[in-house]
């Protein structure tokens, strides 16, 4: 089918599905669904049966590469597609002693990553006082994930390329599409020229040049119901217009997979692709990309410390199977020697070239 004539995201949302007491703001519920229909009635094999099909029941860790840490869903966009559930309406965030043990399990880790990421997590009062002293652990990759609007939201955030710089962190930001039209559908008006805005004053701190060593990634994610083109191709695309049309420099583009969680379930729903797009990742099913799950090498820590395999099982409430399942109880060994929680949103992760928040898997 053509991309133009497949369902898209309608819009931002106003507000979260937690705000508006949705009933598929409580995961059980969502859980629920992704169990139901066609995969209780044997018309689609369920994730744990197509794997141990692929002989890869149960899912195990790897090494530890990846810490992930969520400092909250606040933020100050709702976009259509989030598997957050974030907005402005969410109070969840991480306080300063959930941080200060991170910061203890930061000082542990074998991990060579730290990724923060939210909500926006420069909404969070303590996020420069956190990335200050996460920045001494000397960890080799200390990754923001940062939306780009937040830098333009207010006058506090104007000056975070400069912090971010002072720090050497590494921003990845989410940018869906290189048209005003696509990225202004999921996101909400405005947020195209804004996100420009905050690239353009990235790039003159340095970010994105490559001989400055400040690395700034965009994170590319479907309008709609279907999953991503060419990560390769993508990015070559996405360089050309930002360059041609703005001078934005940046270096690498993440193709990212929308899975079928939270406010991109309920879109789902909502425009009838619910079994259409879970056809579409089961026949999809890629048996080397389970090799390569962002949950074999990541671990995720929820803005309460609680522990989960990866972000997506976090905003589906799974936490780690035994313990320690918080962050106050922290030992990567243990934690290693586990299985992973699986459900059919995992198909997401494994369809076609496979997906994780560093892109593409295989
Ligand atoms: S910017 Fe990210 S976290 Fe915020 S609403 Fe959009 S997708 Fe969710
Ligand atoms: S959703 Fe999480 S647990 Fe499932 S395959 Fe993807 S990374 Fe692993």
């Amino acid at each position: 089918m053509e991309e133009s004539i497949m369902p898209q995201i309608r819009g931002a949302a106003k507000k979260s599905l937690h705000a508006k007491h949705d009933a598929l703001a409580d995961t059980q519920r969502q859980l629920e669904l992704l169990s139901g229909g066609m995969f209780a009635d044997g018309e689609l094999p369920t994730f744990k049966a197509r794997i141990a099909q692929a002989g890869k029941f149960p899912l195990r860790p790897k090494k530890l590469e990846i810490l992930q840490i969520n400092l909250g869903y606040m933020c100050n966009q709702v976009c259509g597609h989030c598997h957050v559930d974030a907005g402005p309406d969410r109070r969840e965030i991480m306080d300063r002693h959930t941080m200060e043990l991170c910061l203890g399990a930061i000082g542990r880790t074998g991990a060579h990553t730290l990724d923060l990421t939210g909500g926006a997590p420069e909404m969070n009062p303590d996020f420069r006082w956190f990335v200050e002293e996460a920045a001494q652990a000397g960890i080799q990759d200390f990754i923001v994930r940062s939306n780009l609007t937040i830098i333009l939201a207010n006058k506090k955030y104007h000056d975070l390329p400069d912090f971010f710089k002072k720090h050497r962190v590494h921003v990845v930001s989410s940018m869906p599409h290189y048209t005003r039209g696509k990225t202004d559908k999921q996101r909400g008006d405005g947020v195209f020229d804004k996100s420009i805005k905050a690239l353009k004053m990235l790039n003159a701190v340095g970010y994105g040049d490559p001989e400055s060593g400040l690395r700034l990634d965009l994170v590319h994610n479907p309008s709609g119901a279907f999953l991503p083109g060419d990560q390769a191709a993508l990015e070559h695309d996405f360089k050309k217009a930002l360059w041609e049309d703005f001078n934005i420099v940046f270096n690498h583009l993440f193709s990212i997979t929308n899975l079928p969680i939270s406010r991109f379930l309920d879109y789902l729903l909502a425009s009838d692709n619910y079994e259409e797009y879970m056809v579409a990742l089961v026949d999809a099913f890629n048996p080397a990309a389970v090799e390569q799950v962002m949950c074999t090498n990541t671990l995720s820590v929820g803005w309460d410390g609680t522990l989960y395999d990866c972000d997506f099982n976090q905003m589906l409430g799974l936490k780690v199977s035994g313990k320690p399942s918080h962050i106050r109880d922290y030992d990567e060994a243990v934690l290693q020697d586990r299985d992973i929680v699986i459900s059919q949103h995992c198909y997401g992760c494994t369809a076609g070239a496979g997906s994780s928040c560093q892109g593409t898997v295989t």
